[in-house]
C-alpha cells in the first residue's frame, strides 16, 4: 500500500467540507493574502530555513528508491559485493540523512507556529480589552472565547501542517515525476496514466466513509438528545406524568437501530473500498513490469531490472501526495475562512478610545454636566432623552426612579462605557470625549450593583484599585468601608480568599469591600449604584454608615432605592422614561405629589418601615 502524503489528514477525514463550509466560502483576496504574510514576515529567516530542509527531506527521501535500482543493477546483478555494501549503506545515510533534517524542520515549524499563534493571541485580546462595553453585551461570551482560542490554535495548524504539506508534497511530486522522466519516459507515462485508477476510488470511499460519518454523527445527536430529555430529573418526571414511558421506548429503539445499522455500512464501506483500493493500487507496479519487461524483451531497450525497480518504487511514492494534494483546496478555504473570522475581530473598530486631540488634566475635581444628552443602544428606542443636570464638585445627587428607566445607563455615560448618541457629557469643564480616558476613568469609582470580586484574597481584590497601596491605607480603606470588623474576624484575615474557592460572601459584604476597593482608588467622582435587591438591616445600616460619610466628603452620584441614601443627597434627580421627570428636594417632591411621591409610596416609604 501507498504510504500516506505528509499532513492534512487522510483521504478519508477531514478531506470533505461541510455545507456550512461550502455555503461559508470565504472570499479569498490579495490583500487577505498580504495580511496572512504579514504575520509570516517577522519569522522569514526562520522560513527560510525550514523551506531549505523541506526541498532537502523530499528530495532525500526520494533517493533510496533511487539507489534501490543500482543495488539490483550495480550490486547484485554485477556481482559486486564491495558497491553493493557501498549502496546499502548510503541508501540507510540518506534515509538517516532525510529524518534528521525532518526533525529540524518540524522543531522550527513548531517554533514558527507557536510564535505567530502567540502574537496573534496577543494581538487579539488587547483589542478585546479595548472594546465598548456594547460588544460584550451583545456577543456571546462562547463566541469570544472560541474566537481566543481554538480558532488561533488553528492558525497554528495551518503553519505547521497546511504549509508544510503543500510544500513538501508538490516537490516529492515533482521530483519523483522527474526522476521517473529521466530513467525512461514511456514508463514514465505509464506511471503517471495509472495515477488516477488509484485516487479515484480513494476519494471515492473517503466521500462515502465522509457521509456515513455524517449520518452517524446526526444519529447519535439524536440518541442524546432523547436520553437528555426523558433521563433527566424533569424529563423523566413529564415522561412519568403523561405515561409515555412505551412511546419514548420505542423512539430510542428506533434510533438505536438506525445507529448499529449506519454503524455496520460504515465499518463495511471501508473495508469493500479498501478491496478496491489495494487492487488498484497493485495495478500501477504491475503495468510498469509488463510495459517494462516489452521494452525490455521486445525492443531490446537499455532498460534494465534496476531501472523498473526504480520506477515502481517512484510510483508507490506518488500516491501519498497525490492524494494529499487532492485535499489541498479543502484545507486551503478552511484556512482561508479561519483567517478571515479572525480578522473580522480585528477589524471591529475600537468605538471608544483616547481622542488624538484628547487632553490631559492635572487634577480631577469631579463636576459633572448633562447637556441635551441623547442615548440609545439600538435605534429603536432612545433610553435617554434631551438630559440636562450638572453635579458640582463636593456635592452630591441621588438619581431615582422605577427600574427600567435609564438610571444605570445614564451613569454609564459618565466614564464613556458607551458614549453618548447626542448632547454631551462633561467632566470638569470639559467633554469626556476630549478627556484622556485612563484619566477620566482613574477619576471616577464606581461601587456598582452587581459588584465583582476577582477569585482571589481580599487583599488582592483590594490591591487591584491600587497596586502600592501600604498595609494601613488598605485597614483604613477597609474601616471606612466597615468591612474591618468582618475581616478581622476571618482566620486569614486580608488574606482570606473570596470567590468560588473560599469565602461565601454576602451582597452587602461583597458590596463593602467593592466600597473599600473604590476608596483606594481615592476618586473625585464617586458613584455608588445601590442594591435593589434588598440586603438584611444589618447590613443595609453597615452600607449606609459607610456611604455616609463618602457622600457628605467628595462628589458623589448615587442611584438610590432606599430612603436614608435619597436623603443623604443635596438634590434628588426622578428619571422616568428616559427624562428627567422630577428634581429637588425631599419635601418639596412630596408635596408635588408626581412619580416621586408616587415611589415614595410604594418603594422608599416601605422600605422606611422596614427600616
Ligand atoms: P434598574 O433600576 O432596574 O437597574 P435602570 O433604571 O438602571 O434599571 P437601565 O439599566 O439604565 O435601567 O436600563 C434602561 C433600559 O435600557 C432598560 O429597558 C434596559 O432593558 C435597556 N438596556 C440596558 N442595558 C442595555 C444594553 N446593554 N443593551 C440594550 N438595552 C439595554
Amino acid at each position: 500500500m501507498a504510504g500516506p502524503g505528509r499532513g492534512m489528514g487522510g483521504p478519508m477525514g477531514r478531506g470533505f467540507l461541510t455545507e456550512e463550509e461550502k455555503a461559508n466560502k470565504p472570499k479569498v483576496t490579495w490583500p487577505l493574502l498580504k495580511r496572512i504574510l504579514s504575520y509570516l514576515k517577522p519569522y522569514w529567516k526562520q522560513l527560510v530555513i525550514v523551506l531549505i530542509c523541506i526541498v532537502l527531506s523530499s528530495a532525500l527521501s526520494l533517493l533510496p528508491s533511487v539507489l534501490t535500482g543500482r543495488i539490483i543493477d550495480d550490486g547484485l546483478i554485477k556481482q559486486d559485493m564491495k558497491m553493493l555494501i557501498i549502496l546499502i549503506v548510503l541508501s540507510l545515510g540518506v534515509t538517516l540523512g532525510a529524518n534528521l533534517i525532518r526533525v529540524a524542520e518540524s522543531y522550527l515549524n513548531n517554533w514558527i507556529a507557536q510564535h505567530i499563534t502567540f502574537d496573534m493571541r496577543n494581538k487579539m485580546y488587547r483589542h478585546l480589552q479595548q472594546m465598548s462595553q456594547g460588544f460584550f453585551t451583545s456577543n456571546n461570551q462562547g463566541d469570544i472565547i472560541t474566537r481566543m482560542t481554538s480558532d488561533i490554535s488553528g492558525v497554528e495548524r495551518v503553519v505547521t501542517s497546511t504549509f508544510t504539506s503543500i510544500l513538501s508534497n508538490t516537490i516529492t511530486l515533482v521530483a519523483a515525476v522527474v526522476i521517473m522522466f529521466k530513467e525512461n519516459w514511456i514508463l514514465a507515462l505509464v506511471g503517471v496514466a495509472v495515477i488516477p485508477l488509484f485516487t479515484i476510488p480513494t476519494r471515492w470511499a473517503g466521500k462515502t466513509r465522509w457521509s456515513l460519518t455524517q449520518e452517524s454523527q446526526e444519529c447519535n445527536d439524536e440518541v442524546n438528545g432523547i436520553l437528555n430529555e426523558t433521563l433527566s430529573v424533569s424529563g423523566q418526571l413529564l415522561v412519568k406524568l403523561f405515561g409515555k414511558e412505551e412511546y419514548e421506548f420505542a423512539r430510542y429503539k428506533d434510533v438505536n437501530h438506525r445507529m448499529i445499522k449506519l454503524n455496520i455500512k460504515e465499518s463495511m464501506a471501508g473495508r469493500w473500498f479498501m478491496v478496491i483500493i489495494n487492487t488498484f493500487s497493485s495495478v500501477g507496479p504491475m503495468l510498469l513490469y509488463l510495459v517494462g519487461g516489452i521494452l525490455m524483451m521486445k525492443y531490446n531497450s537499455t532498460l534494465t531490472v534496476g531501472d523498473i525497480t526504480v520506477l515502481v518504487a517512484l510510483l508507490g511514492k506518488m500516491y501519498g501526495p497525490v492524494n494529499s494534494l487532492l485535499n489541498i483546496q479543502v484545507e486551503w478555504i478552511r484556512s482561508m475562512a479561519l483567517f478571515t473570522r479572525i480578522f473580522e475581530y480585528f477589524d471591529m473598530p475600537i468605538e471608544i478610545k483616547t481622542a488624538e486631540d484628547a487632553i490631559l488634566p492635572k487634577a480631577a475635581k469631579g463636576n459633572v454636566r448633562f447637556e441635551h444628552v441623547e442615548f440609545a443602544y439600538s435605534e429603536e428606542r432612545k433610553i435617554l432623552k434631551d438630559v440636562n443636570f450638572e453635579l458640582e464638585s463636593g456635592k452630591s445627587i441621588a438619581i431615582v426612579g422605577p427600574s427600567g428607566s435609564g438610571k444605570s445607563t445614564l451613569i454609564n455615560l459618565i466614564p464613556r462605557l458607551y458614549d453618548v448618541c447626542g448632547g454631551r457629557v462633561t467632566f470638569d469643564g470639559v467633554d469626556v470625549r476630549k478627556i484622556d480616558l485612563k484619566f477620566l476613568r482613574d477619576n471616577i469609582g464606581i461601587v456598582s450593583q452587581e459588584t465583582y470580586l476577582f477569585n482571589g484574597t481580599i487583599r488582592e481584590n483590594l490591591l487591584y484599585a491600587k497596586p502600592d497601596a501600604t498595609e494601613e491605607e488598605i485597614i483604613e480603606a477597609c474601616k471606612k468601608a466597615n468591612i474591618y470588623e468582618f475581616i478581622q474576624k476571618q482566620e486569614k484575615g486580608l488574606d482570606a480568599v473570596v470567590g468560588n474557592r473560599g469565602l461565601k460572601l454576602s451582597g452587602g459584604e461583597k458590596q463593602r469591600i467593592s466600597i473599600a476597593r473604590v476608596l483606594l482608588k481615592n476618586p473625585a467622582l464617586f458613584i455608588f449604584d445601590e442594591a435593589t435587591a434588598s440586603l438584611d438591616s444589618i447590613s443595609e445600616s453597615k452600607i449606609q454608615e459607610a456611604i455616609d460619610p463618602i457622600i457628605h466628603s467628595r462628589t458623589s452620584i448615587l442611584i438610590a432605592h432606599r430612603l436614608s441614601t435619597i436623603l443623604a443627597a443635596d438634590e434628588i434627580l426622578v428619571i422616568k422614561d428616559g427624562v428627567i421627570a422630577e428634581r429637588g428636594v425631599h419635601a418639596d417632591l412630596v408635596k408635588q405629589g408626581g412619580t416621586y411621591a408616587e415611589l415614595y409610596e410604594t418603594q422608599f416609604g416601605k422600605a422606611l418601615e422596614a427600616e
